[in-house]
């Protein structure tokens, strides 16, 4: 086999190295925390946040409540006792117990918008746990697969070094030194001929040129430096 062609058949290797590890790159870019599952998991803690503080206040509310009717039970009881004969104390005693029962009828209200309000903190809790526990299975699923599909890559790249590794020791090292060189400079090394021109610059090749590159031997193009290589 002719350098030329072995030069290109390292090439296509090399290409193909590359766009693995390029894909590789990609993949494992992809690892890792996923923001859609951290915004619906901060999203879950603020609504349970906000549900917890509604249920305090409920239950404060409650508290109240059994405070003031026991006060006002308490209160009756000495009003109609009839232990307390002072119309005056009598009187005051009546306001007393009213103006406990307008605060206990206030709270009341307000611990039933309470606990409307909590019913609805309690749906939207659900319902954004169900979004971020299905995101989160998701994004599991989709992890696994990276991972498995990642160490797949990674047996294709071990192959294609391996294979890299068998094609090099069979040239000629100065013209792999040539091959480095000129891949280093521009991307590719290695252009094929094709109708008489080379396929990396475009350029009709001089006939003399063509023959040689028809032996198989190293031959660069005079205008681009590249190793011709006519299949
Ligand atoms: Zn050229």
């Amino acid at each position: 086999m002719g350098v030329a062609k072995q030069l290109y058949q390292l090439q296509e290797v090399d290409l193909e190295l590359e766009s693995n590890e390029q894909g590789l790159r990609q993949m494992t870019s992809q690892l890792g925390k996923s923001q859609a599952v951290v915004r619906a998991q901060t999203r879950v803690a603020s609504e349970q946040q906000r549900l917890d503080e509604l249920r305090h206040q409920q239950h404060s509310a409650e508290w109240e409540i059994d405070d003031l009717v026991g006060k006002i039970k308490a209160a009756e009881e000495q009003l109609y006792s009839g232990r307390i004969k002072n119309p005056k104390e009598l009187t005051s005693l009546q306001h007393e117990v009213n103006m406990l029962k307008t605060r206990r009828d206030q709270l009341e209200t307000s611990a039933l918008e309470i606990m409307d309000h909590v019913e609805l903190a309690e749906a939207s809790v659900a319902a954004s746990s169900g979004e971020f526990k299905k995101l989160e299975a998701e994004w599991h699923n989709q992890q696994q697969q990276l991972s498995a599909d990642i160490e797949k890559l990674k047996d294709k790249l071990s192959d294609l070094k391996h294979k890299r590794g068998l094609l090099s020791v069979e040239i000629d090292p100065q013209a792999i030194e040539v091959y480095d060189r000129l891949k280093k400079q521009k991307g590719q090394a290695v252009a094929k001929v094709e109708q008489g021109i080379c396929r990396g610059c475009r350029i009709s090749l001089p006939s003399s040129e063509l023959q040689q590159a028809r032996s198989g031997d190293l031959m660069q193009c005079g205008s681009c430096g590249r190793i011709l290589f006519l299949p």
